[in-house]
């Protein structure tokens, strides 16, 4: 009996949730379309009608929530409430996609087809992981609504993981905050991206949420009292120039507290923009700007505002098609407050992004194909395209596509000027090569120097926001090795690899022709084992830094009759064995030293140092519990830190040094200096006279005039390296001396 009871009242709400869904969608509807809407849920319904969820409630509660938000906070309309309802369908009950199609259309199925396709899980780091997203991009590019239903469905999930198990919830977390938030950022959903951001902490570090969530609590009636304050004078002399307006109080997401507390190693108390003053005022389309500058009037007649926090986005809207015009006055107290000044409109675009957008447009998104449509977006979706466009004729790994996806298009945008005033949008950290490349593919080739603010700069040069940017070209010039790694565009990092490539395979071929010439004529054989003797003997990475150098001129052909001499092969056995091998040194830093570090407040815990970094005493560091729960130490500089703290937060520890530590650490130095006679031996001398330490390592390698010397040696802390770099740097015609990589 109380089974059926369940059953009945179940059934009760089902009908109640649909209803819902109905009157939220009531005021977009067109004629037809609520019929459509009902068939849809009959057929969710029907399909989903044996499945419970993990929490034991019927399934089809979750498609009815999916299309909830849809509506509701994204703000879509018919096409993708159908696809909402039915997206699960064709991947977890027997009906298949054509059944969708006769029944829905070509629209909805092909929505249901992206869905399908991204809808297996992917474990961060795994290449299935990969392979998922470039689907996900490549759905995105066809038709954005897939990308809208995915985001609605992958929060709804994360709403309702409570009864998940604990290793599920970390997986799901870790790809919404790699993949997911960043991509509700990108298309402008605002409260999306913050309520994801917030989940994941609260599933991957309770504590820390509850304590900055019972913070906020505990500060609020404080902080009430202060806007309380802060806002009346504006208030009032809003009313009294006949605005309608509406000021809130908003307070920074956890997520984002949590993070500032991160950034800046303060504690709660300490994070002073706490919160921000919105006010949104009620405009017709052509007053938005003035008002909205009226506003800003106001407000700093009040209160004094930093000039360097002035920001507006009404004037240059962000790519994601973000308005607004953001000031930062001096409050009471001493206090900086941050003052959002907005229309309704751009409110609205602010909150539901992508969609919202449409409400102001004249055309509906139901009735475009792609439901492509403001400004800003398209120029993103269009580099999305053009992105993928490349991929497809040279295909990459598809874990180097989501690196490259990530770092092209998640990053905040810059906004520069051609010297006609021609604005460009570009990634942070793009430098004049960049731009030299968005502007066209000869310019960026050829380019020589740059011209900033009028100012003569190198091809290196970062950009900032509002930059004039002019480039110098010269038919002389080519790209150069460095500069791939000084580009941030994928466009730019592309053509300077293929013309890196062709003009590298052209010298390997011309040193492959001459060495064989050569030894014909030593009468010689050339051989890989020969060649590997080779690469011994000069200090070099693999034969085709051999064949490159030779084809270069590099190395002088007649260097090469070093092999006729009796004792070369000793030669070369005498280098092998004394070469420090990068096991040998590996094994040394893990043995060393195994008490200089606390984690965490535990005394016990076993750690190794990571090698990628090579963590010195003095240095920041952090713990990173590794798949087989062993403490791996890096700092906090390592190249790896940014993805394993923002990605796997919940594996980072505390870790810090020990005060008076004894033992020394294995460290490497890199120097460069002009190659005189005697500069290695100086080195030596340096090295174990004056300041007696204890070479263990040394790799020399000349290049034209210059020498470069990999040094590995110990030291005890951050102090001792100092000292000994700063001896090297005194030796005559050293160039500098950084530290290194082993
Ligand atoms: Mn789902």
């Amino acid at each position: 009996m109380a089974y059926d009871l369940d059953i009945e009242q179940e059934n009760k709400e089902i009908v109640r949730q649909y209803r819902h869904l109905l009157r939220s969608a009531k005021p977009i509807l067109k004629q037809g379309d609520t019929r459509i809407i009902k068939q849809a849920f009959h057929t969710a319904l029907e399909a989903h009608k044996e499945m419970r969820r993990k929490s034991g409630e019927p399934y089809i509660f979750h498609p009815i929530a999916v299309a909830q938000i849809c509506v509701e906070e994204i703000g879509l309309g018919t096409t993708s409430i159908v696809a909402a309802l039915l997206h699960d369908v064709v991947e977890d009950t027997d009906t298949t996609l054509e059944d969708i199609e006769r029944s829905f259309g070509k629209k909805v199925a092909r929505i249901i087809d992206g869905l399908t396709k991204i809808s297996g899980g992917f474990e961060f780091g795994t290449s299935q992981q990969a392979e998922n997203f470039r689907k996900i991009v490549f759905t995105l590019s066809e038709d954005v609504r897939v990308i809208l239903v995915k985001l609605a469905d992958r929060l709804h999930n994360m709403r309702t993981m409570e009864s998940m198990p604990r290793h599920k919830q970390l997986k799901i977390s870790s790809e919404t905050i790699y993949m997911y938030a960043p991509l509700a950022h990108r298309l402008g959903l605002y409260s999306i991206k913050t309520e994801l951001e917030d989940l994941y902490l609260r599933y991957t570090d309770p504590e820390t949420y509850k304590e900055i969530e019972e913070k906020i609590r505990q500060s609020e009636p404080e902080r009430k009292r202060f806007i309380r304050n802060f806002i009346k004078p504006i208030q009032e002399q809003l009313k009294d120039r006949y605005f309608e307006f509406t000021i809130k109080g908003r307070t920074k997401s956890i997520y984002s507290i949590w993070n500032k507390m991160k950034k800046q190693e303060v504690p709660f108390e300490q994070v002073y923009d706490l919160f921000a003053i919105r006010i949104i005022i009620n405009s017709s389309p052509e007053n938005e700007k003035s008002l909205s500058w009226q506003v800003y009037s106001i407000v700093t007649d009040y209160y004094m505002p930093n000039p360097d926090r002035l920001r507006d986005w009404i004037s240059t809207p962000k790519a994601n098609g973000y308005e607004s015009l953001h000031t930062t006055v001096m409050g009471e107290e001493g206090r900086w407050v941050e003052v959002q000044i907005r229309t309704n409109r751009m409110d609205d675009i602010a909150e539901k992004g992508y969609a919202a957008h449409w409400k102001y447009k004249d055309h509906k998104p139901e009735d475009k194909d792609a439901g492509v449509g403001e400004s800003g977006l398209d120029a993103w979706i269009e580099r999305v395209r053009d992105l993928l466009h490349h991929n497809k004729q040279e295909p990459t790994s598809a874990e180097e596509f989501v690196d490259e996806f990530r770092s092209n298009f998640y990053d905040e945008e810059i906004f520069v000027f051609t010297p006609k005033g021609e604005m460009r949008v570009l990634p942070q950290g793009a430098t004049a090569i960049d731009f030299a490349f968005d502007i066209h593919t000869q310019i960026g080739l050829h380019c020589l120097g740059a011209k900033v603010n009028h100012q003569l700069v190198p091809v290196t040069h970062k950009l900032k926001n509002g930059d004039q940017v002019e480039i110098i070209t010269s038919n002389k010039q080519a790209p150069k090795e460095a500069w791939a790694n000084k580009v941030v565009t994928s466009k730019a990092r592309r053509r300077i690899r293929e013309y890196l490539n062709e003009g590298r395979r052209h010298v390997v071929a011309k040193g492959q022709e001459l060495v064989e010439r050569k030894f014909q004529q030593m009468d010689l054989k050339w051989s890989s084992a020969t060649a590997k003797k080779l690469v011994v003997h000069f200090g070099l990475r693999d034969r085709e830094e051999l064949l490159f150098d030779i084809g270069k001129g590099v190395i002088p052909l007649k260097s090469l009759e070093v092999m006729q001499s009796q004792d070369f092969n000793q030669q070369i056995e005498d280098i092998q064995a004394n070469l420090p091998n990068s096991d040998e040194l590996k094994t040394q830093v893990k043995e060393l030293n195994k008490s200089a570090l606390m984690i965490g407040d535990n005394d016990e815990v076993d750690y190794s140092l990571a090698t990628c970094c090579n963590p010195i005493p003095g240095d920041d560091v952090f713990g990173y519990v590794t798949l087989d729960g062993g403490v791996k130490v890096h700092r906090t500089t390592c190249p790896n830190a940014t993805e394993m703290l923002s990605n796997h937060g919940y594996r980072v520890v505390k870790a810090h040094w020990r005060e008076h530590i004894r033992d020394a650490f294995l460290t490497t130095v890199r120097l460069v200096g002009t190659d005189r006679k005697g500069l290695v031996l100086d080195i030596a001398k340096v090295m174990t006279e004056e300041l007696d330490i204890n070479i263990r390592g040394m790799k020399v390698d000349t290049k034209n005039d210059l020498i470069e010397d990999y040094l590995t040696f110990h030291v005890t802390d951050t102090e001792h390296l100092q000292t000994v770099m700063n001896a090297l740097r005194n030796i005559s015609e050293v160039i500098s001396v950084e530290r290194s990589e082993p």
